[in-house]
Parts: structure tokens; C-alpha cells; sequence
């Protein structure tokens, strides 16, 4: 899977067509774009180190998973049948009954998983990761460690994510806030009603760790309708109390997509005035989102793997481009500002979900692009083809599907 070439560091990214555009060359320094240029057809062609030929490719910036879990999938490892129950508590329990036997969480499946998510074209995460009263905070400590192992490939935010409830589990809070003050820049919380059949004490507990930290909030929901819904507002509450806007994500939020029109439009609205984000995995079967009325309303939406291939589920593959055709079919997009909008929520707009200012082909971003052999940015969502080449950082990582990290 690694390619004994090593990364090669880029000074010119010449003629791409950023999403879709006239072509241009990009300049890098240091990671960053630090200039666009007109491309010069006519203009003897420079070559030397870092000098990278785009081929009049697509260019599209280094995609964005804002909701994945990279420290407990299997991939690579031999086929693991599904053996749970098909409830969230089911799977809860199946993962904690086999994960050590499958040496989760280990650095070598988390860096299998991020190799993946390279291979793919995704150059920044936010992975919520695993901390209750089995592991400590070891999971973080291995994410860290396949981080660091990619040099920088992979820019992540790491979110403290109790997986097995918090409040019902005597401890779990104080990890969580163990967890904050040693970086994890986010804390995470589970069906605050479902789980830990406490609500207000779960948010309470996480939004008092989150004002006393200075971290995120990022909150699993999977309740729908209105208990759903009520959650929804708890931590609308809490946010406009503590001042805490831009600082609160809804990952799944089901009850968004699925409660009746006339509540949906209250609930949205109010999401918009505080500020608070919204993650999904575009999956099958539930009431998509109602993405456009979102934006349109301020709340950020955000796309993520979730997990791929794990003790939850067999399915995924990291490759976020699918997914993006996966969230656009499901919104039901058929304008091409329809697919382009969803390549930004792949891309561009998602620089909230990783900490970033901007994330971007534009100068002053880092330099994370990918190529892909693409007509414009509708075809390129449609048809999500191969990842050319992708650049993270200012370095070749891939390039026609191999990974040279
Ligand atoms: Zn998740």
C-alpha cells in the first residue's frame, strides 16, 4: 500500500482548472498557496524539483470527512461478518465484546483507514474517537500517533466521543474533561435521551466541560421526531447561555430531517441563531436533511464517512466524493449549483468542521488539492472518478491511487 517514493514537496501546481475554471498554475510555499496564476500555454514549461504537471485537471480542494472514526475500523484486516443487534445499544455491545480481538484500537488500522482516506482525496478530518472506562484515552493517544506517523497529511481535529454513554457510566465525564485538557479539541456526547435517559444532565455535563475548557461540542443524535427534536433545543439553550455559537455540532440530527414541515422551520431557524453546525453521513433510509433550508439559514452542514467497515457496519470506503454523489442523490440535487453546493460542503465550506479559516484554492489556504479527470464540478460529483493526484500540505500523497504516505 505505501510506495517507497517519497512524498514529493510542490513549488508549482501547473494547469489545473480550480472547480472547473480557467487554467491556472498554483503556487506553493511553506504548505500554503501563496499564488494563482494565469496558466501560460504558450510559456516554455519550467521543470526541476516541485515542479508538478496538473494536466488541465479539475482541481478541487483537499476533501474535508467532518464526522468519521478512524480509530475502530478493521480495514485491511481479514472480513469480519456483522454479528450485533441492529440497535445503536446492539452495536454498542457487539463492539465491546470483539474490538480487542481485532487489536482495536491500534495504530496500524488507523493509519490503514487514513492511508484510505488519502488514496481518496481527503486531506482533513474531524474524527470522534472512543473514550470510556475500558480504554482511558488511549484511542486518542493511537490517532495521535498515526497522525503523526502521515507528517502532516492528514489534518485533524479530534473529538472525545463516549461512545458508551456518560452520565450511565460513573467516570466518563471526567475523561472527557481529561481528554479536553490534554487537547482534543472537541468533547462529544451520545443520544443524551436514549442512552443516558438524562438529557439535561448530559448536556450539562458537556457544555460545563466545554465553557471550563474552551473546547467544542459535537454531539452524536440519533433519537429522532420530537425526543429528537427536544434535544435539539436543549442544546440550542445551553449554546445561546454560554455563548458558545459556532462552537456546537449536531452530528446525524435524524429528528432535523423527520419532524413535521412547521416545526422543522422553527427548529432550523433557531439552529441558524445559535450558531450551531450539522454533520451527516448521507445515509440511506433515513429523512435526509433539509440541506439547502440549513444554509440558508446559517447552520453549517458538514459531510463524514462515519465509520467504514466496522464492528457497527461492513459498509463504507472512505472515498468522500462518493459519498458526496451519495448526499446529493439523497437531497435529490439535480442543478449543477445544486452539485456544485455539494462539493463545497465536501470541501470548502467544511473548514469550520477542522478548525480552519479557509480551506480553499485560493491564496493564503493550505495547499490541499486534488485532481480529478473531470468536465466540471457536476460531472466530477456524478461521477466521482479517481483521485489523479492529491496534494496535502504543500506534498504529493497520492497519485493514481497510490498512496505515497
Ligand atoms: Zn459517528
Amino acid at each position: 500500500m505505501t510506495s517507497p517514493n517519497a512524498p514529493e514537496t510542490v513549488t508549482v501546481l501547473r494547469e489545473v482548472r480550480p472547480w472547473g475554471g480557467e487554467r491556472v498554475d498554483l503556487h506553493v510555499a511553506d504548505g500554503r498557496i501563496v499564488a494563482v496564476t494565469p496558466h501560460d500555454a504558450a510559456a516554455p514549461a519550467p521543470s526541476g524539483p516541485g515542479v508538478v504537471d496538473g494536466r488541465g485537471l479539475l482541481a478541487l480542494p483537499g476533501l474535508v470527512n467532518a464526522h468519521a472514526h478512524v480509530d475502530k475500523s478493521w480495514w485491511g484486516r481479514p472480513w469480519v461478518s456483522y454479528g450485533g443487534e441492529a440497535t445503536t445499544q446492539g452495536r454498542i455491545a457487539h463492539e465491546r465484546a470483539h474490538r480487542d480481538e481485532l487489536g482495536i484500537p491500534g495504530v496500524d488500522v488507523t493509519l490503514a483507514v487514513l492511508r484510505e482516506f488519502v488514496r481518496h482525496g481527503t486531506t482533513a478530518i474531524r474524527t470522534h474517537v472512543d473514550v470510556d472506562l475500558g480504554l482511558g484515552l488511549r484511542g486518542i493517544e493511537v490517532v495521535r500517533e498515526a497522525l503523526a506517523a502521515l507528517g502532516g497529511a492528514v489534518h485533524a481535529e479530534i473529538v472525545a466521543f463516549p461512545q458508551d454513554g456518560v452520565l450511565r457510566r460513573p467516570g466518563v465525564l471526567d475523561l472527557l474533561d481529561a481528554a479536553a485538557a490534554a487537547g482534543a479539541e472537541h468533547v462529544g456526547g451520545l443520544d443524551p435521551a436514549s442512552i443516558d435517559r438524562d438529557p439535561v444532565g448530559q448536556l450539562d455535563g458537556l457544555f460545563a466541560i466545554a465553557e471550563r475548557r474552551g473546547v467544542g461540542i459535537d454531539v452524536h443524535l440519533h433519537d429522532g421526531g420530537d425526543l429528537g427534536a427536544f434535544q435539539v433545543e436543549l442544546m440550542i439553550d445551553r449554546t445561546l447561555r454560554a455563548g458558545l455559537q459556532g462552537k456546537v455540532n449536531v452530528a446525524h440530527g435524524f429528528a432535523v430531517g423527520d419532524v413535521p414541515s412547521s416545526r422543522q422551520a422553527d427548529l432550523v431557524a433557531a439552529m441558524g441563531e445559535a450558531g450551531i453546525t450539522m454533520t451527516t453521513v448521507a445515509p440511506i433510509g433515513a429523512a435526509p436533511l433539509p440541506v439547502h433550508a440549513l444554509r440558508a439559514a446559517g447552520v453549517a452542514v458538514g459531510l463524514g464517512t462515519d465509520g467504514i467497515r466496522d464492528l457497527w457496519s461492513p459498509y463504507g470506503t472512505g472515498d468522500l466524493l462518493a459519498l458526496t454523489t451519495q448526499l446529493a442523490r439523497l437531497s435529490r440535487f439535480r442543478h449543477d449549483e445544486e452539485l456544485v453546493t455539494a462539493a463545497r460542503i465536501a470541501s470548502s465550506d467544511a473548514a469550520r468542521f477542522v478548525g480552519r479559516d479557509v480551506h480553499d484554492l485560493v491564496v493564503g489556504a493550505p495547499a490541499d488539492v486534488v485532481l480529478v479527470d473531470a468536465e466540471n464540478v457536476p460531472d466530477a460529483v456524478v461521477r466521482a472518478p479517481r483521485r489523479a493526484l492529491v496534494v496535502a500540505g504543500g506534498r504529493v500523497v497520492a497519485r493514481d491511487g497510490d498512496v505515497l504516505v
